[in-house]
């Protein structure tokens, strides 16, 4: 039955990351909290009832943007418009800037976070997509303390990730790269994708992964090894060719009232093409 209430919860809010585990360590269903918006919609359509929320929104710390070494560290709490506006992420990493700049509208991106995006692993969602091609790694912390995850065996379904009952997403560590790019095609009313392909390219190997056509981002793997790092930008004729390979790390695509599964993967060629381009031109 469509509501416009969530069924009744207990709300809890932490003001530091111990307080925080140790309420998620006492198990139930109990779930963390961070912009509220993709699990406040599912609470209100009864397609979530947690017992209990933890609100880890307000905990100090979790949302800075730090330089670690060659890496960004990327703190969970980190709204979509503070990664789009952050001088740091500009600088060394445009395409993650540029990722939290196309997501849905202002509202969105002033509540939502990096944080809540990855551990919601929504298929559509453009942020897994874009750390997978990032090679980046995913920073964990829950009662038995913290854990580093590579984004790569992150997502492992349709909504599910490694996270471990009473984990939480802390930070995204991503390694800088000029020589990147991601495009999707726009779910008209979202902004989601209804595919996206991020490319990015460094001295040592290409990355090209696939998001919105099947369950979790895909490396199209063929496709990367085809590859070539000194193709020309403006030679369509090589980019067409390692694009082709694309569709073949696809099985299983998604279909639904927008996109059959074959569209979709007709887009993430299409769109392997663009990104490409784009990434050779951001070199
Ligand atoms: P919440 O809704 O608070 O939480 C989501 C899930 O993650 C919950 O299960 C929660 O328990 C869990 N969680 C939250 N934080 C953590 C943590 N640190 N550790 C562990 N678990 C955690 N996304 C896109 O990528 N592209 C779009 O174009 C886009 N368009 C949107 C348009 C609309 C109208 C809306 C409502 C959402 C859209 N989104 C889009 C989703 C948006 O980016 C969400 O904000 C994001 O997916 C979830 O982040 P959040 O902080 O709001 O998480």
């Amino acid at each position: 039955m469509y509501t416009q209430r969530p069924a009744e919860f207990t709300y809890h809010r932490p003001t530091s990351l111990d307080e925080a585990i140790g309420l998620l360590a006492k198990g139930g269903d109990t779930r963390p909290l961070a912009g509220g918006h993709s699990l406040l919609p599912m609470m209100k359509l009864r397609l979530a009832e947690p017992a209990a929320l933890v609100d880890i929104g307000r905990i100090p710390g979790l949302d800075g943007i730090e330089v670690e070494g060659d890496e960004l560290r990327i703190g969970a709490l980190a709204t979509h418009a503070s990664v789009a506006a952050s001088e740091l992420v500009r600088e060394k990493c445009r395409v993650l800037a540029a990722t939290a700049e196309g997501i849905g509208d202002r509202q969105v991106r002033n509540r939502g976070t990096i944080g809540g995006s990855l551990a919601h692993a929504d298929p559509g969602a453009d942020y897994p997509t874009v750390v997978t091609a990032l090679g980046a790694t995913v920073v964990v912390r829950g009662a038995d303390g913290e854990r580093e995850v590579l984004a790569d065996d992150f997502f492992t379904g349709v909504f599910t990730t490694a996270l471990r009952q009473g984990e939480l997403v802390t930070a995204v560590r991503v390694r800088g790269v000029e020589s990147a790019a991601y495009v999707k095609h726009r779910h008209p009313a979202s902004g989601y994708a209804v595919a996206g392909v991020a490319v990015v390219l460094r001295p040592e190997a290409a990355r090209i992964v696939v998001g919105g056509v099947t369950g979790t981002p895909v490396r199209a793997t063929k496709a990367e090894q085809a590859m070539e790092i000194g193709i020309a930008p403006v030679d369509e004729a090589a980019i067409a060719a390692v694009a082709e390979k694309v569709p073949a790390a696809l099985s299983g695509a998604l279909s639904d009232t927008y996109a059959s599964g074959e569209y979709r993967v007709h887009l993430a060629e299409v769109l392997a093409k663009r990104a490409m381009k784009a990434a050779l031109e951001a070199a």
